[in-house]
């Protein structure tokens, strides 16, 4: 027992998320004894997501400054959003081709087309950003309605300056309470890795998987590459941090998102990773990372690419150029809509293979083993949103300096 206490925090993760997957195998559908273990700490991080936002991007946003430093960063976070997601669809859809995943595969057991999804069109998905009631966006926990309504608060602070100093420092001491709350949650994180991972291990077994193992394996090995790949080479480009570092700081982050499947539920630790080991500064965290994990997910539009591919192959539709190039425009804009949560890639899934005219009835092949490939694109998903954060940090050098001067003046 001392020796566990004494093992570094990823060590501790390492040793659950081992154990869970060797618990799930050996003891089967009876694990599910120990999935109340991962609700509570589900539960745990869900609880700290909203208040945690609010405070530190209003204070952080605050203490920024001004519009035009906002707006570089933010058009900044956005293009490398962009460019990555397009990067992972890409290898998505070579290793699609490579792999051909769906050739050979047993149609049979495909259900009925589901029904195709109404999406919103991009004009009301925008016009939704704007809270009409932002009272009733923290309550449904909406985090770009809560992102917009938080900076505008920060800008309302710097704006009105001495006046509004005892809101600014209201936030800013509930973030440090936040963060608190969150590191001491963050202890929990091995026993909730286990508790959440285990029971779906135990629940599905290998003979679920294995008829459609290749899907999988070629989802879980793109990801792998797109990971390793894109964002080493990013980190070290654009900040010249050791790739080891990198993967090293944010895994703690990755193996929660693994385990729990959604970039929003992880948010609190993806940004406590990003802080305490990656460096990125507090001010730039609170804004970025809420921001990837709504609309950054480049694991998702890999997953969306590969399984497009995947659908065509098993139902032997030959793909035109134009639905090939139709695919990278759907996985890129179809991942930025797609919700951080459990299972929401398989619901935009719907949607892309709507609009290439393949056939629905693939979703209930690909329904049965979505989970497995979530774990893999959700921890794709929070990695690429912290490679944003490293990135633009070592891009701002001089935010705390702007801080200072624009507060000299307006607070
Ligand atoms: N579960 C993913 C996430 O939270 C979204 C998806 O289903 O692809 O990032």
């Amino acid at each position: 027992m001392a020796k566990i206490k004494n093992m570094s925090m990823l060590s501790q993760i390492i040793v659950a998320f081992v154990l869970a997957i060797l618990a799930g195998i050996i003891i089967g559908p009876d694990i599910a004894v120990i999935a109340p273990l991962g609700d509570l700490f589900l539960r745990l991080i869900q609880f700290i997501i909203i208040p945690l936002i609010v405070s530190t991007l209003i204070a952080g946003v605050a203490s920024t400054g001004n519009m035009e430093t906002l707006g570089r960063i933010g058009g900044k976070t956005i293009l490398y959003y962009i460019c990555t997601t397009f990067i992972a669809v890409t290898i998505g859809l070579i290793a699609g081709f490579l792999f051909s995943p769906g050739t050979g595969v047993d149609i049979s057991s495909a259900s009925d087309a589901p029904e195709a999804t109404e999406t919103d069109g991009i004009i009301s998905v925008l016009l939704n950003i704007i809270p009409t009631n932002p009272i009733e966006s923290l309550s449904s926990g909406d985090i770009l309605q809560i992102i917009f309504f938080s900076i505008f608060v920060g800008i309302g602070i710097t704006m009105v300056g001495q006046k509004a100093e005892p809101v600014y420092r209201f936030f800013d001491g509930f973030a440090e309470i936040m963060y608190k709350i969150t590191w001491v949650i963050m202890k929990l994180i091995p026993i909730g890795v286990f508790g959440l991972l285990a029971p779906i291990i135990g629940e599905y077994g290998l003979s679920v998987l294995m008829p459609l193992i290749k899907l999988i394996s070629v989802v879980a090995v793109a990801c792998i590459i797109h990971a390793l790949v894109t964002y080493s080479i990013a980190v070290k480009t654009f900040a010249k941090m050791n790739p080891l570092k990198f993967f090293k700081g944010i895994a703690p982050a990755s193996l929660v998102a693994f385990s729990t499947q959604s970039s929003s539920g992880t948010l609190p630790v993806t940004i406590k990773c990003s802080e305490d080991h990656l460096s990125v500064s507090q001010k730039l965290s609170s804004f970025i990372l809420p921001l990837g994990a709504t609309i950054n997910m480049d694991g998702t539009s890999l997953y969306l690419s590969v399984a497009a591919l995947f659908t065509a192959q098993a139902f032997g539709v030959e793909l035109s150029i134009g639905q090939i190039l139709m695919i990278i425009l759907i996985g890129t804009l179809g991942s930025i809509g797609t919700a951080g949560v459990p299972g929401a890639g398989l619901v935009m899934l719907t949607l892309v293979l709507t609009t290439l005219n393949l056939p629905l009835e693939a979703l209930a092949l690909i329904a049965g083993v979505d989970r497995f490939m979530d774990m893999f694109r959700t921890a794709v998903n929070i990695t690429g949103d912290a490679s944003g954060a490293v990135v633009i940090n070592a891009s701002e050098p001089n935010l705390d300096d702007d801080a200072n001067d624009s507060n000299s003046t307006t607070r």
